[in-house]
């Protein structure tokens, strides 16, 4: 039987960066190397199968724009939907890397594997780990039975639903909280430890979903996230009630405690019709919700993926 393409979707990164001395790791710049030559300077490429190249975007995903994540989706859906195509594996920074994952989950929720990885080294260095990474995940995306947005890095597969970026330096720089990992890549084979994600929230993934196959996208709700903190008082959400703001997360302390003057400018927000949701700045955990609690709480996700979330919500 002939073998299916793997796309390979290329939106810049590390995995794509270049410095000018190859024993500089953080001095770089990301996404400058093109797709077809970072997929060319892997040789073990060649064992990989049949693969479709496109670059999608270049940039640094410190700079995510929806404008992008549209385009993605659109490719994501188009490529899916063709029977030659066993799966995707999309090239992508690490910075913002979660926050696309979830967005894509919601949107496409794909029932073949989509696999978003990157690198900590630009693809210049003396010891690059996009390679791999990128052999990973290939090795992912053909894997019998594989579907739904993961994130594959150092040998690790994650959820889309869970996977966190906690480390500024490791080359292990992902996590899936308590969740943990959805298993590993070994020498090529796939160890499976849970499920592959399935299906998100309701109506929303439905709505955007037209929309992201369509070539015109509405304008992005205004949804920002604030923070809980020592001293926290409400001036930066009476400044974004001021610029009309229409969703506010708030990265709450532990189990989505708020300092009490943050909390009354919260609630006025809602009362105004602002859709409010707490999240917790706390890496492992979720809100906990309470009878009587005055400000729902995100369901488990994070405050960047419970703005992604509320931001779909809006848009549907
Ligand atoms: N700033 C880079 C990016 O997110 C970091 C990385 O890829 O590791 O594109």
């Amino acid at each position: 039987m002939k073998l299916k393409k793997i796309v390979i979707l290329g939106t810049g990164g590390t995995i794509a960066g270049r410095a000018a001395s190859a024993s500089d790791n953080i001095g770089y710049t990301a996404a400058q190397v093109g797709i077809e030559q970072l997929v060319a300077a892997i040789p073990a490429m060649a064992q990989a199968g049949p693969v479709l190249l496109e670059q999608v975007a270049q940039i640094d995903s410190k700079d995510m724009s929806f404008a992008v994540w549209e385009q993605l989706a659109r490719r994501v859906n188009y490529f899916l939907a063709r029977s030659d195509v066993a799966g995707i594996v999309i090239t992508h920074g690490t910075d913002t890397l979660e926050e696309t994952a979830f967005f894509l989950q919601s949107v496409c929720q794909p029932d073949k594997p989509v696999v978003l990885t990157c690198a900590m080294r630009p693809a210049t260095a003396l010891a690059p780990d996009g390679p791999q990474n990128m052999l990973d995940a290939i090795a992912v995306s053909r894997h019998a039975g594989a579907k739904g947005v993961v994130a594959v890095c150092a040998g690790t597969i994650h959820s889309a639903l869970e996977v966190q970026k906690v480390h500024t330096y490791q080359l292990d720089a992902f996590s899936s909280g308590d969740a943990g990992p959805l298993g590993y890549v070994e020498e090529g084979a796939v160890r499976l430890l849970r499920n592959w994600p399935t299906g998100l929230q309701g109506q929303a993934r439905i709505a955007i979903r037209n929309r992201a196959n369509s070539t015109t996208m509405p304008d992005w709700p205004h949804v920002e996230i604030v923070m809980n903190y020592a001293g926290a008082s409400g001036a930066m959400v009476e400044a974004l009630l001021a610029q009309g703001v229409q969703g506010l997360v708030v990265a709450a302390t532990g189990n989505g405690t708020l300092h009490h003057s943050l909390e009354a400018a919260l609630l006025k927000a809602q009362a105004a019709g602002v859709k409010v949701i707490r999240a917790t700045r706390c890496l492992n955990g979720r809100v906990l919700p309470k009878p009587g609690d005055t400000l729902p709480d995100s369901k488990g996700l994070t405050p960047v993926k419970a703005r992604v979330e509320l931001m779909l919500r809006l848009l549907a």
